[in-house]
Formats: C-alpha cells, sequence, structure tokens
C-alpha cells in the first residue's frame, strides 16, 4: 500500500524550510522532497550571506512567525543597513543547520533527499499522488514551478535579461573595508579597465572576508580573483573559500493563483483583505552586464501578498510559496527574497492545512 501524508512540500529553499515546519508543527503529516542532499535550497548551498526581506524601514521584522523565528535562529550578529535597506547577515552552514534542527524536532515530518518530483496523478484537478505517495495537498517550494510544468498547468516566467544568474563566491583575507559605492569603485576599475562585469559586494561574518557576486561566467572567476590580486591594495593575498565556481539562477516560473501579484501593486504599496504576508524589499532587476536596476516603494511602505496569490487557479489543493507564488515578473523581482520566502512558505502551509478540513 502507498504511504499517504496530509501536506507534500516539493524544495527545501526558505520557503519550503518554512512550509514544512509549520506544515508538521499543526500535527499534519508532512512530506518535504527535494533533489539536493539536504535543506538550504539557494540559501543554504549558494554561497549568498545575507538575508534581505525580513525588515521594515525602522529594521522591525516585517512578518513575526516563522520568518521571526527563522531570523533569530540564524542570526550571529545584529542586522545591518544598507541604505535604506536593512539585512541579516549570515553563515549558510547556519542556515542549514537551522533548517536541519527544525526539521528533527517535527515529529509528522519525514524528508526525503536526492529525489527529484517524479510521476504526478490528478484526478478531477486535484494532485491525488506523486513520487508514488498519496497526498491531500502539496506546497510547490521549487524555484521553478516543477509542480505546474508536469501537470501542464498556466505559469508565468521571468527572464536571463532582467533576472540573469550569478556566480557568488566568498573572497578571504581581505584587508580592505568596502563601505560605498565609492570605495566599490575603486576596487572595481582595474577589473572594468579588463572587460569584466562589475562585481557586487556583500556583508560576510568571517573576518577579513567578502561575499561577491558576478554575472560573468563561472570560468573567468580565477582570473578575476588574480587581477584583484595584483591591482588592488588590500586583496594581495585574497583568496576564494570555494573550490568550484557554479552559477546560481534568479530566474524561475511562477504558477499562476487566483490572483497575479504585479509590478504595480509592489511600487503602489498595494494591500489585500485577504493578505498572508508583506514584502517591503525593491524591485530588483539584474542584467548580464552586471547592471542593476532598483525600484523602492513609497519610504516606510510595504505591499502586501494576498492568499490568492498562493492558491493554484487550476489546481484545486496546489499551493505556491517562495519564487513559484503567483506573481508577474516585476512583482517577483522584489517577493524573491528570502525573508518573504520564509513568510509565503508559512501563509501557504496554514492554507494547506486548513483545506484538508
Ligand atoms: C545570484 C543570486 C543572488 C541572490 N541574492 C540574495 C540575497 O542576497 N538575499 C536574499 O534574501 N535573496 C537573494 N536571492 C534570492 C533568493 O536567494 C531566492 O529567490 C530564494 O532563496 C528562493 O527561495 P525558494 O525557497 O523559493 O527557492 P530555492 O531556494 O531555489 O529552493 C528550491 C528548492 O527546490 C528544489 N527543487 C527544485 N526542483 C526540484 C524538483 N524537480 N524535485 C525536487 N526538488 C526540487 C531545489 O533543489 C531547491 O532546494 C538571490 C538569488 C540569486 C540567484
Amino acid at each position: 500500500m502507498k504511504e499517504k501524508f496530509d501536506i507534500a512540500v516539493i524544495g527545501s529553499g526558505a520557503a519550503g524550510i518554512a512550509a514544512a515546519a509549520c506544515a508538521a508543527r499543526t500535527g499534519a503529516k508532512t512530506l518535504l522532497l527535494d533533489k539536493n542532499p539536504g535543506a538550504g535550497g539557494t540559501g543554504g548551498f549558494s554561497g549568498l550571506t545575507t538575508l534581505c526581506g525580513l525588515y521594515d524601514d525602522a529594521g522591525n521584522f516585517l512578518n513575526t512567525g516563522f520568518p521571526e523565528e527563522f531570523g533569530e535562529a540564524v542570526s550571529e550578529s545584529s542586522p545591518i543597513k544598507n541604505g535604506r535597506l536593512w539585512v541579516l547577515p549570515y553563515r549558510p552552514e547556519k542556515f542549514r543547520a537551522v533548517a536541519e534542527k527544525f526539521f528533527t524536532d517535527c515529529q509528522s515530518l519525514k524528508t526525503v533527499w536526492n529525489a527529484s518530483l517524479e510521476n504526478i496523478v490528478v484526478e478531477n484537478k486535484k494532485i491525488i499522488s506523486l513520487n508514488d505517495f498519496d497526498v491531500g495537498a502539496v506546497i510547490d517550494c521549487s524555484g521553478a514551478s516543477e509542480v505546474a510544468q508536469k501537470t501542464g498547468i498556466a505559469t508565468l516566467a521571468t527572464d536571463e535579461a532582467t533576472q540573469a544568474s550569478a556566480v557568488v563566491f566568498q573572497l578571504r583575507n581581505v584587508k580592505r573595508e568596502i563601505r560605498s559605492t565609492a570605495d566599490a569603485a575603486q576596487v572595481l576599475m582595474p577589473l572594468a579597465r579588463a572587460g569584466f562585469p562589475p562585481l557586487h559586494f556583500h556583508t560576510n561574518l568571517e573576518p577579513d572576508s567578502i561575499t561577491a557576486k558576478f554575472s560573468g561566467p563561472p570560468e573567468t572567476v580565477p582570473k578575476l580573483i588574480e587581477l584583484l590580486r595584483t591591482n588592488v591594495r588590500g586583496f594581495e593575498n585574497c583568496s576564494a573559500v570555494q573550490k568550484e565556481f557554479s552559477v546560481s539562477r534568479r530566474s524561475g516560473k511562477m504558477t499562476v493563483g487566483e490572483y497575479v501579484l504585479t509590478g504595480p501593486d509592489v511600487l503602489g504599496a498595494k494591500k489585500f483583505p485577504d493578505a498572508v504576508a508583506r514584502c517591503a524589499w525593491p524591485m530588483e532587476q539584474w542584467s548580464a552586464d552586471g547592471k542593476t536596476k532598483v525600484r523602492f516603494l513609497p519610504p516606510g511602505e510595504f505591499y502586501e501578498i494576498p492568499a490568492r496569490c498562493l492558491r493554484a487557479a487550476e489546481i484545486k489543493n496546489l499551493f505556491m510559496a517562495g519564487k513559484t507564488i503567483s506573481a508577474d515578473a516585476d512583482a517577483v523581482a522584489s517577493a524573491r527574497v528570502m525573508g518573504c520566502c520564509l513568510a509565503t512558505g508559512e501563509a501557504a502551509a496554514k492554507l494547506a492545512v486548513k483545506s484538508l478540513k
């Protein structure tokens, strides 16, 4: 006989961690499936070291509940302010360990690693089984609407033109502070002369270390580091923490839900009667030449995400969280930050559990 689960969560990035933990904490028998060998997704495995989207302009948690709990658990320092925006620096290994700890505390959760989403059976517009498990409801946290793609229902997409992929890597032994755009410009000058797209620098909790986001090809990173070593004061002895450099994808697919969140909703700080999550992060577009376009909400404002963006339009028991929520390319350019993914993960779990009753 097939094993039966109340809730199946696909993907264990920020959204899936929240969805799986919050569903299992209600006592619902929960299955978490990921093709990776453990929990973390982009936040745990890509080299990122800043959790964005947790706070409002005043530095207070925008979403209490699981995002606050996860933020507190992962935190090893106070949040820091970049211009108007507060971010939480973190260590990727702690991000993964905190997720594992939440999971081991959930007795009704079963995790299945190294397992891709396979056969899905849909009957009467309901998913009844996947990967040979019977399921009551499904939460797609795959970052790419894998469930929608496998079942053939409608999706929207972001593309590389505005959500370019990037290599994220950490440099240690950096004896130079980069606090402002002017500081960064000085460091980047020799790279620009050699034809490299600009690097973006982010905070790293390790001493004398910095995290870099680079939109050029991964095989050129060693040459770029050599240029920094030979041309930039303070970088003479720097070296990369990673041995190999891989590309992380910003672009993805969103499942069409009962409402599609739009760019004007985000910039207009729209509120909804069925709101389940808040976000104040700006819309960030990244092009392949490393240039960014950032559009902010009005000062002090946030927008809301309605429950309808987390419920699939065409399948009754399919819910979405994180990068797969029902949003257009502009809206997801804001809502994809991890603080917001944690919030939609928790909200999707509540909606999915409620739908079982
Ligand atoms: C280069 C780059 C820089 C970024 N910088 C920041 C930043 O500084 N701060 C910030 O907050 N956000 C940042 N983001 C955005 C943020 O990291 C992601 O949008 C967010 O982590 C997405 O979370 P998620 O849970 O929706 O999906 P993901 O974290 O992508 O997790 C999806 C999970 O689903 C699994 N999966 C996918 N397909 C399948 C399948 N078929 N079967 C089984 N499992 C599957 C994957 O293995 C993965 O574990 C950045 C993103 C990129 C790419």
